[in-house]
């Protein structure tokens, strides 16, 4: 049975958010219980937590691939895989100044931080070295904050790569632990968790999300908020599977917009600081319910998503300011 609003006491919900204590694990699954038309009283009571740490402020991200396909792992989503037979362009590592020029372009752009990802169950030296010396150069040109998203790294990686500038790394949870090797047998969860913590411990701030709508259950989606929770993780991009054809997912059903932002609405209240970014699938998946998510989320992406397009800068900007947030500023807090 759905949960209805007088069966839930929001008020309690944000206090208890607010302070920092994690909801129960039946309160926590009532957010995704709701009934839909309860959603827009679920997203006051995130935006009230939201508020509190990140005003009205809503970050804007901007992806560069730093290296696309050609990887040798096998995650069921991922049109970069090596079991995705997805027509993507595959390319090897970016040259520094390709990687300075995109830098230029996202700074222009009014991007905040610059994201380089490669595709790679992990860098190698030579990667490693290549993207600390684009990382020193790029900190010396232009005021953003630099992310890299380049697969397993161990403490030694993690470290050099804070050396030179770095200031967040994503590495994604993706699921829950139980429901992880239904989309990946190259890898475990253990190697996730275990590179979100090399990266905390080298001092870099963490960007660890997941995807939805990957065939995961409740319990699954519940497993993975605590497990951010627990982890205290900086940011958190919520993605919303968008099924690409090729891959071993293609066939899967859509996600309904309401369900996605009863998701973003539980990762507010468990994680009340932390940045939730509605990242990759919410134009497909959110469609005209997309400047919803704002009241939960303090961040996004723009420009599409490594191998799928997305919401174009501009469009986004209008978005924002018509929803009556601020695009948060470029100082760079790194
Ligand atoms: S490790 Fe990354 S790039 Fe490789 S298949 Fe998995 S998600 Fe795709």
């Amino acid at each position: 049975m759905p949960a209805t609003s007088t069966a839930i006491d929001w008020a309690d919900f944000v206090k208890k958010s607010l302070a920092g204590e994690a909801l129960s694990r039946v309160e926590a699954q009532t957010i995704l219980d709701i009934d839909d038309s309860q959603v827009l009283t679920a997203l006051q009571a995130a935006y009230q937590v939201r508020q509190v740490t990140f005003g009205n402020r809503v970050k804007v991200c901007l992806l560069q691939n730093a290296r696309s396909g050609l990887c040798p792992e096998d995650c069921g989503y991922c049109s970069q895989s090596n079991i995705s037979k997805a027509p993507i362009e595959k390319y090897g590592m970016l040259s520094e100044e390709e990687l300075l020029e995109g830098a230029r372009k996202a700074k222009e752009a009014g991007a905040k931080r610059y994201c380089m990802v490669t595709s790679a169950r992990g860098p190698s030296k030579h990667d490693i070295d290549h993207l600390c010396q684009v990382t020193r150069n790029i900190k010396s040109k232009y005021d953003l904050e630099i992310c890299v998203s380049l697969g397993i790294l161990d403490q030694p990686q993690a470290e050099q790569l804070k050396d030179s500038g770095v200031g967040w790394v994503n590495h994604n949870l993706n699921t829950s632990e139980r429901f992880y090797p239904e989309i990946c047998s190259t890898h475990t969860y253990q190697d996730r968790i275990n590179t979100v913590q090399a990266v905390q411990k080298a001092g870099m701030m963490t960007c660890s999300g997941g995807i939805i709508g990957m065939g995961e259950t409740d319990q699954d989606l519940l497993d993975f908020a605590y497990a951010a929770r627990e982890l205290k993780l900086d940011s958190i991009p919520i993605n919303f599977l968008h099924p690409i054809k090729g891959t071993p997912l293609e066939g899967s059903a859509r996600l309904k917009p309401m369900k996605c932002l009863k998701v973003l609405c539980l990762f507010r209240f468990l994680n009340p600081k932390s940045e939730i970014r509605a990242a990759g699938g919410r134009e497909v998946n959110l469609r005209a319910l997309q400047p919803l998510a704002l009241y939960a989320a303090n961040s996004i992406f723009v420009e599409g998503y490594l191998t799928t397009s997305g919401q174009k800068m501009e469009e986004a900007h209008q978005m924002i300011k018509d929803m009556g947030f601020e695009i948060e500023s470029t100082e760079s807090v790194v």
